[in-house]
């Protein structure tokens, strides 16, 4: 077995609408490898959703398209796959928690149900005593007391809602969780509590997790590797110490950086990114960051940076090239 479990490459992903195409991946490349816990960050918009939808084939029927590039689950195809095999794939080895925890409840059937329900479609040969044994330790290794199984979802509170997504997530012991904001929903206390659940909970069951988030404090936090993600690409990815710990940087990922609050520091206020993300509707020719880049020359509003290499961590950037910007 190789360590490799999740290896994307250039997928590009558009949604069609009336009156425009949107392009939300863009050459979209990233390698997720067995048990690693990489952060995907960026501004809204960036394309974060849309790639966990894409790696479950989950993208909204009518509009979302992939037009072109790989999805290799295991070194297999996922994007030649019928809908048979994703069906095994989704909930059993591949999860994912989403932001709002009501999305994912069901608010007519009690909390021990839903999560039985998982067992029920990905272990029918279990007998009823070992999936009933199965639902009592997920909601302790949760903090949820089994007796609570009988309740419905309007008798939890936010945090204690997320906990249970996260079982029905993790019942079938999957080996990539996919947690898309999973604790922007929940105040600052419940937040850390969740996270540190979600560390424990990785640790027992050795799954990789990507963690979309636009806050990089979690990813700090949380993570053993970052993606930055802009305009539907990844334009920087190495190790949190050397996404962090680094005046090497993308200028997007420095914009990321200037703007959390330092309470240390006796600057007299934060520095936002300025200007907008660009159109998604118009395919951008050069750098997707050029618009609001300091450094952007006209090389890099006509031609596509390169994704400049030093070990592990990559930068797409010009102003790392041998050639230059
Ligand atoms: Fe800025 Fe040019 Fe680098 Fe893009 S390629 S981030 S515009 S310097």
């Amino acid at each position: 077995m190789n360590d490799d479990l999740l290896q994307i490459e250039k997928l590009n992903v558009e949604y069609i609408t009336d009156d425009a195409i949107v392009y939300a991946l863009n050459d979209f490349s990233l390698n997720v490898k067995r048990g690693e816990k990489i952060g995907l960050v960026g501004e809204t918009g960036a394309g974060k959703t849309t790639l966990a939808l894409s790696i479950l084939r989950l993208l909204p029927k009518k509009i979302g398209k992939i037009t072109s590039g790989s999805i290799k689950y295991e070194s297999e195809e996922l994007l030649d796959k019928p809908e048979s095999y994703m069906l095994g794939l989704r909930g059993r080895r591949i999860s994912m928690i989403f932001q709002d925890p009501m999305t994912s409840l069901n608010p007519v059937k009690t909390v021990g149900d839903q999560v039985l329900e998982v067992l029920n479609l990905h272990f029918p040969d279990l007998s009823k005593e070992e999936k009933n044994a199965k639902v009592d330790e997920i909601f302790r290794l949760v903090g949820i007391p089994a007796e609570r199984k009988v309740e419905y979802p309007h008798q939890f509170s936010g945090g204690m809602k997320q906990r249970i997504v996260i079982a029905m997530a993790l019942i079938a012991e999957p080996e990539l969780l996919l947690a898309d904001e999973p604790t922007t929903a929940l105040d600052v206390t419940i937040q850390a509590q969740i996270l540190e659940l979600m560390k424990e909970l990785k640790e027992k069951y050795n799954s990789a997790v990507i963690l979309i988030t636009h806050d990089l404090g979690v990813v700090a936090e949380f993570c053993d590797s970052v993606a930055v993600v802009y305009g539907g690409r990844v334009v920087e990815i190495g190790k949190v110490e050397e996404i962090f710990g680094n005046s090497h940087n993308h200028p997007y990922t420095k914009g990321l950086i200037n703007c959390i609050p330092d309470l240390t520091s006796t600057a007299p206020r934060l520095h936002p990114i300025a200007g907008r993300m660009g159109d998604p509707r118009i395919k951008v020719q050069g750098c997707c960051f050029a618009d609001r880049c300091p450094n952007a020359t006209e090389k890099c509003k006509t031609t596509p940076p390169p994704m400049v290499y030093e070990g592990e961590h990559g930068i797409l950037c010009h102003l790392y090239s041998k050639e230059g910007a």
